[in-house]
């Protein structure tokens, strides 16, 4: 059973920003080979992922747009998400457009110092478009340790139950 639906968003439709930077947190319950497009198959173990996204507009569409597994994969996150449940959304504090590329590096790479895990696969997916080493996050098999990490980081809101906390 997946824990968002549309209908939850729609709820928080006027507290989510038109732009901004989010934060999902996906689960592979076992090891997958996935093709991930251009990228061919990659390995995945099983366990937490996280994926930092920025929409320049429309966030809320976007995130709708995460909570159905693809049928038309299109950015590396679909092909990812289409085997991976949901398990959370959060939204970082920032809303101006401007800042937005560079913020959503920086946070990745706050994730990336944080999590015990670097697993190489990883590089550069997700962040066809920027400089940075990726906007995906190996943060092990224990779901506790992210929720208490993200719910302490003080620039991050997390949705859930139809609110924005
Ligand atoms: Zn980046």
């Amino acid at each position: 059973m997946e824990k968002y639906s549309p209908y939850l968003l729609e709820k928080i439709k006027d507290k989510v920003p038109a732009s901004g930077i989010y934060l999902l947190v996906l689960h592979l319950t076992r090891d997958s080979r996935l093709l991930m497009g251009r990228r061919g198959l990659i390995n995945f173990p099983q366990g937490y992922y996280l994926y930092v996204g920025r929409a320049k507009k429309n966030l809320l569409s976007r995130l709708k747009h995460h909570l159905v597994q693809p049928t038309k994969p299109h950015w590396h996150i679909d092909y990812f998400r289409a085997k991976a449940q949901l398990k959370g959304i959060w939204l970082t504090n920032q809303t101006l457009a401007e800042d937005l590329p560079t913020a959503e590096c920086t946070l990745a790479e706050k994730l990336r110092s944080y999590s015990a895990t670097h697993l190489p696969q990883l590089t550069k997916l997700g962040s066809s478009d920027c400089g940075c080493p990726g906007h995906f996050i190996y943060w092990g098999k224990n779901y506790r340790k992210i929720s208490s990490f993200l719910s302490r980081a003080n620039y991050l809101r997390r949705i859930d139950d139809g609110l924005l906390f």
